[in-house]
């Protein structure tokens, strides 16, 4: 049920910026380290746009994949989350990408 809530809330910002027009559709990006399933959100986030706007909004999941910087100088995008540096072997590492959860853009249709 975690990602209702981060649904819940990504409805509200996006219904928000829309300030009143309608909502047409939501572009988002989901990093891998996230810890959100795409697949639950846009079930949710449409589910809760069909009861705060009568008209569907369409719902586009832009998976980000996670990405580091090894402490050798390398970035790499691992096949696997606990893989380690293609070029040294090592896990000392920091998170570049794939820890977001957060709306890209929303399009917004004119009356
Ligand atoms: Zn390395």
């Amino acid at each position: 049920m975690h990602e209702y809530g981060v649904a819940l809330e990504i409805a509200e910002t996006a219904l928000k910026n829309a300030g009143g027009r309608r909502l047409s559709k939501v572009l988002l990006r989901i990093g891998d380290l996230s810890g959100v399933f795409a697949e639950s959100l846009t079930m949710y986030l449409d589910l809760i746009f069909r009861e705060k706007q009568k008209e569907p909004v369409t719902i586009v999941a832009e998976k980000v994949p996670a990405r580091f910087k090894c402490a050798c100088g390398a970035a790499y995008s691992p096949d696997k989350i606990f893989d380690p540096c293609p070029s040294c072997g090592g896990f000392d590492r920091t998170v570049i990408d794939g820890k977001e959860c957060s709306i890209e853009s929303i399009e917004i249709e004119d009356a």
